[in-house]
């Protein structure tokens, strides 16, 4: 049976887990992420490695754009300062002596769903991620939409919703992820003058018409995504993780409601079905899947 590392790269944590052709997390750790990032990484996993001798390879999910034929960062915003231009997999491979792939972190998450999770066994799936920004994913005839002479395939947060919008962090205005994402229902909650967290405002909107309103206008936004990218791809699913979506059951009434007029075909919403590890998970099948 094959064994193989997933590692998982965001902004605050870096999480290792030794995964079987299954789906088993066999073992898994979970360590902060620190600056510079590269050297830290290779220390670790090798620790790691030495520890599970017969991991064969290493799949490498990571938070920015990534081009996956190179296993090289192209450019990771300061979350993570010095990431951009890594050829993380020539570099861990030298060290190594394992095959390594490389993946956009969202993406590897999005695999990770349509292979062991909700939509298991489909072929056209989308999973948007909404938590510090919005994550996407793109599955298209089994296998991952990605790359791009930028590596900015399947980066679905930034696609402009409101011309002339709020400033992203990619320098322009009106990016998707400032109005659907945690940080985004943040701001929305805050300029709608409520001083309580996402999960008293989903708790609050039954009752509250000012919490009702900002859940309606969050929904509605997340529905226009979703609309867009079903004329785009015409996906059988879409597939809604991150934070925000341990509360869908608060909201999803919302959504599908405002969604269902801007649909031009039927589509399963469906909530992720796995919270933290997917990223892992997804990044070992980076290695898994030939
Ligand atoms: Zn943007």
């Amino acid at each position: 049976m094959a064994k193989v590392l997933g590692v998982d790269i965001g902004g605050t944590k870096v999480r290792m887990g030794v995964i079987d052709d299954l789906g088993q997390i066999l073992y898994e750790e979970q360590i902060p992420t620190q600056i510079p990032l590269y050297p830290y990484l290779e220390e670790n996993i090798l620790r790691v490695l030495a520890a599970q001798p017969n991991v064969s390879a290493i799949g490498v999910g990571t938070h920015g754009f990534v081009d996956p034929k190179q296993g090289k960062v192209i450019y990771a915003a300061e979350t993570l300062p010095g990431w951009t231009n890594t050829p993380v997999k020539e570099w861990l491979e030298k060290a190594t002596g394992k095959r390594v792939e490389v993946e956009n972190d969202a993406n590897a998450v999005a695999l990770a769903e349509a292979k062991f999770g909700a939509a298991r066994g489909l072929d056209r799936v989308v999973v948007l991620t909404l938590g510090t920004g919005l994550g996407g994913g793109v599955l298209w005839d089994g296998k991952l939409l990605s790359g791009g002479p930028h590596g900015g395939a399947a980066e679905l947060g930034h696609m402009i919703l409101y011309p002339n919008g709020v400033k992203c962090a990619c320098g322009r205005l009106g990016c998707s992820e400032m109005y659907v994402s945690g940080t985004a229902l943040r701001r929305r909650i805050r300029e709608a003058g409520l001083a309580i967290t996402p999960p008293e405002l989903f708790g609050n909107a039954q009752t509250d018409p000012k919490a009702k309103q900002v859940v309606e206008e969050f929904t509605g936004d997340l529905a226009l995504v979703i609309s867009s990218l079903q004329a785009a791809f015409d996906m059988e699913m879409v597939i809604i993780g991150g934070g925000v979506s341990e509360a869908a059951d608060l909201w999803m009434e919302s959504l599908q409601r405002q969604l269902k007029p801007m649909l031009l075909n039927p589509l399963d919403v469906e909530v992720a079905r796995f919270e933290n590890d997917a990223g892992i998970l997804g990044a070992a099948l980076l290695v898994l899947e030939q």
